[in-house]
């Protein structure tokens, strides 16, 4: 497994690969990694010649009162989980080597950006676009792989890589869960264990909306968000931020369900400030 820290050293490693025909496949992260960033490195190498990670806690995309200091680090326990994987380059830039002195440049990605998440974080998928569009510059990867489990963050990529004509591949791949149906997240680290216990009642949640609309034949959004803020509500620990159904492709509001639609949620736990979602692709078929 090479590591890198230099982009032009990356590059010339891409540009290498690229010359003898071979795939690259490529996972963002912020490290901190889980079963969660492992499955879908596993995908990438799958099906790809050469898989690289980057992992880079990248400041822009985080605001003013939001937890960049203290997010996990942890670079040598990422490098233990990354080598049975065979994974081929680790690219972790430090912070001066993505913004130097003077780095002005930033991807504005308009209204999608705005609404759900983007509502509470300003700025954050401007920060997101701006630094996945460097990555993708500096590992000129085949193939992308991004986890539904950050799903309006999939939508924003999606629209960028179409609109700024990225020639790469965008695959989204399922949210991993806990056994109890947390979907993992490097966040999950900062709950107390009380705090953790409580943390399920997001994925039940979920899993009530969806029995709503392909069970109980409700359409009718505002129905199906009660419903489930009534469930969360129940859980004093956890402050609901938005649930909100939207459809699934533009992530506009919508208020009568047709599929595919998504349920994205957002709640605070104590300080931490976790997502989740389902979709809902099939009105027929049972979760
Ligand atoms: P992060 O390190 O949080 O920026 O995440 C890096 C990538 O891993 C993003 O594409 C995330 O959506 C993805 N990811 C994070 N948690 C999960 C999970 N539980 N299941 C699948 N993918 C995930």
């Amino acid at each position: 497994m090479q590591t890198i820290r230099a982009i032009k050293e990356m590059q010339a490693l891409s540009t290498r690969l690229r010359s003898e025909g071979k795939s690259i496949g490529f996972v963002p992260t912020m490290g901190a990694l889980h079963e969660g960033h492992l499955s879908l490195l596993r995908r990438s190498k799958d099906e790809n010649v050469f898989t690289a990670v980057s992992i880079f806690v990248n400041p822009t995309q985080f605001g003013p009162q939001e937890d960049f200091n203290k997010y996990p680090r942890d670079l040598d326990g990422d490098l233990d989980k990354l080598s049975p994987l065979k994974v081929d380059a680790v690219f972790f830039p430090d912070a001066g080597e993505m913004y130097p002195e003077g780095f002005s440049t930033s991807i504005q990605i308009g209204h999608i950006g705005e609404i759900l998440c983007g509502a509470s974080r300003p700025g954050h998928f401007n920060g997101v676009a701006t630094v996945v569009s460097k990555l993708f510059n500096i590992v000129m990867p085949h193939r992308a792989y991004f986890g539904q489990k950050d799903f309006q963050q999939t939508a924003v990529i999606r629209k960028l890589v179409r609109e700024l004509n990225f020639d790469i591949d965008v695959n989204v791949c399922p949210t991993v869960r806990e056994t109890d149906g947390l979907a993992m997240s490097s966040r999950n680290a900062y709950l107390t264990k009380e705090q953790r216990k409580a943390a399920a009642i997001l994925f039940r949640s979920l899993m009530l909306g969806k029995d709503l609309v392909v069970s109980g034949r409700i359409s009718d959004a505002r129905r199906v968000k009660s419903g489930m803020m009534g469930l969360i509500e129940g859980e004093p620990l956890v402050g609901v931020e938005y649930v909100e159904v939207v459809d699934a492709e533009n992530l506009a509001e919508i208020r009568e369900i047709k599929t595919p639609a998504a349920i994205c949620l957002a709640v605070r736990i104590g300080d931490t400030r976790l997502i989740d979602n389902i979709i809902i692709d099939n009105m027929e078929k049972l979760v």
